[in-house]
């Protein structure tokens, strides 16, 4: 059995592997070439103090005792296992796709968007406030809405699969080890590309098809089941149907409402994205002027209740960049990213507050169950008309926003296609805006130095969760009235981020496994 050491260390001396093996060994009272291998297991930061401290968890492996076994994925080859279309290649799709290869089925992955390289040059033009184009953008595309992300990996439902097969699943398509330790693991645009496209590789060496530029836009049913989806001309046939589109694809939805197939409004969140000078977090969070060579840029997590309802941070990229996430031209949606070093000179966060159902009951009438969608669609059409040109967004100070005053001037962002000062505390929802004037206020008295004039707020972070669910049976997992269909990810409304998408489809495509065996397709 290896032996645990927990060390706690200062940044600097973290980072340097001679150093924590030996102490390692001076702890155990071993001799340091009596260590087979030494690998850090756990590794978090302790900022309450002023001397910021690394807690580290080293498994040690003395003389000849057996050592792990290399990480090691043995996936089959299925190219003639039963055919499962998957449609979206975000998180939910791709590692649904994966999973059902293990279990011997072969996915029919189909994609609306392009390949990660031509997507790349899709996202360029957007920032350069260019066309939008609806298929190929932050949204869609290969890899999902987390390919040109942060790509945080932590999630509050490690319960719902296996999260270390997930974080190791990365890893082997090309994801630094450390995500396997760290307490926050996070990937970084920079990185996450290649890990994606080396997913969508496995996929296709392995037996299955991965379909790019393949929109759904329609589904078929027979008597109540589904046999296949529409590609265009094209019938796209498959035993089951596993439905991953994320929630951006609002023509998913309303193709689903059309066509009588049950989806239900839920509550959800929206509000504004907020960016500080890096290091201004860097010293609320140190509690020290600079952050220094060793510690990563600082990030935080907020919670309030405001007027009776949740308001919270959401999604943080320390030393990120604000990214225009619209996925048309009459929408101004933000969202946030962060190269895997961190490194850029802001930090920026979704600051949403809840949406309930009465919040949009007035328009049930005419929208239905898609009465939420149509909200948050207005929501994002409202920050459109009260911004510049193109892609440029409305924004306003922090202390103006709080004040209900108007700012004359904006500070630097690392928003390339650029704001324009909008008083974002007037034509929001009232509801909206109040919870988000005294939600920030309160995170003012938390984090000193957080209501500034060298902070802003920007508008609109909307994506943050899906306004409607695509409902399932609880035991199934399947659409509770078409057989076959099998609704996904955060799309579907059983998901919401990263870590939590993949594992939900993972959990997906063993329903599906169950269904086929149990009708012997
Ligand atoms: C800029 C940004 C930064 C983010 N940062 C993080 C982060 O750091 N950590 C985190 O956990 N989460 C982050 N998120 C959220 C995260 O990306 C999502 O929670 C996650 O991608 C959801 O996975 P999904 O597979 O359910 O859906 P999605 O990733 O949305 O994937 C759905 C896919 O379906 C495709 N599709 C849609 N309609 C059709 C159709 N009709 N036919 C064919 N294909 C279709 C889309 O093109 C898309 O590729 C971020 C999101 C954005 C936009």
């Amino acid at each position: 059995m290896p032996k645990i050491v927990t060390l706690q260390l200062s940044p600097k001396q973290a980072a340097d592997e001679k150093f924590y093996v030996a102490r390692a060994a001076e702890r155990l009272g071993i001799r340091q070439s009596d260590i087979a291998l030494a690998r850090v297991v756990k590794r978090s930061i302790d900022a309450r103090q002023r001397m910021a401290k690394v807690n580290l968890s080293i498994e040690v492996y003395i003389d000849k005792e057996p050592q792990p076994a290399p990480l090691h994925f043995d996936y089959p080859v299925v190219e003639h296992g039963t055919e499962v279309v998957v449609v979206g290649s975000g998180p939910a799709g791709l590692f649904a796709s994966l999973r059902l290869i293990e279990l011997g089925y072969r996915p029919i992955l189909l994609e609306r968007g392009k390949s990660v390289l031509s997507r790349k040059h899709d996202i360029a033009q957007i920032n350069r406030g260019g066309e939008i184009n609806p298929d190929s953008n932050y949204a869609f595309g290969e890899g999902g809405a987390g390919t040109f992300s942060d790509g945080k990996l932590f999630t509050r439902s490690k319960k719902r699969g296996d999260y270390n097969k997930a974080l190791q699943t990365l890893v082997w398509h090309g994801a630094n080890p450390a995500i396997l330790y760290e307490a926050h693991p996070h990937i970084g645009t920079d990185k996450l590309p290649r890990i994606i496209s080396n997913i969508c590789r496995t996929i296709t060496e392995h037996g299955g098809r991965v379909l790019f530029e393949s929109k759904v836009s329609g589904f078929v049913l027979k008597e109540g089941r589904i046999t296949g989806v529409k590609v265009g001309n094209d019938t796209i046939e498959g035993a089951a149907v596993v439905l991953a589109t994320g929630h951006s694809a609002r023509d998913i939805y309303e193709l689903l409402h059309a066509s009588g197939i049950a989806v239900e409004a839920k509550p959800f969140a929206m509000g504004v994205r907020i960016e500080h000078p890096q290091r201004l977090i860097d010293s609320i969070q140190y509690h020290r002027d600079e952050r220094g060579e060793w510690l990563p840029a600082a990030s935080y997590s907020l919670v309030s209740q405001e007027a009776g309802r949740g308001v919270y941070s959401f999604c943080m990229c320390p030393g990120g960049f604000i990214v225009p996430a619209m996925t048309n031209t009459q929408q101004l949606v933000v969202n946030g990213m962060s190269p895997s070093g961190r490194n850029s000179a802001f930090a920026n966060s979704g600051l949403v507050t809840e949406i309930r159902l009465e919040d949009f009951a007035y328009l049930r009438e005419e929208w239905g169950e898609l009465a939420g969608l149509r909200y948050q669609q207005m929501f994002e059409e409202l920050a459109r008309q009260n911004s510049g040109e193109r892609q440029i967004a409305p924004a306003q100070r922090v202390s103006d926003f709080v004040a209900g005053r108007e700012s004359h001037s904006l500070p630097r962002t690392s928003y390339i296609p650029g704001l324009t000062p909008s008083r974002l505390d007037r034509w929001m929802p009232e509801g909206i805006a109040e919870r988000l004037r005294s939600g920030i206020a309160t995170f003012g008295r938390k984090m000193k130095g957080f209501v500034t004039d060298e902070a802003v707020v920007v508008g609109v972070e909307s994506r943050t969760s899906t306004p409607v669910r695509i409902p399932r049976d609880s035991e199934t997992l399947m659409h509770i009235e078409v057989e076959g269909l099998f609704p996904a990810g955060e799309g579907a409304g059983y998901a919401g981020g990263i870590i939590s998408a993949a594992l939900d489809g993972e959990r997906i495509a063993e329903a599906v496994a169950r269904y086929c065996k149990a009708h012997n397709y």
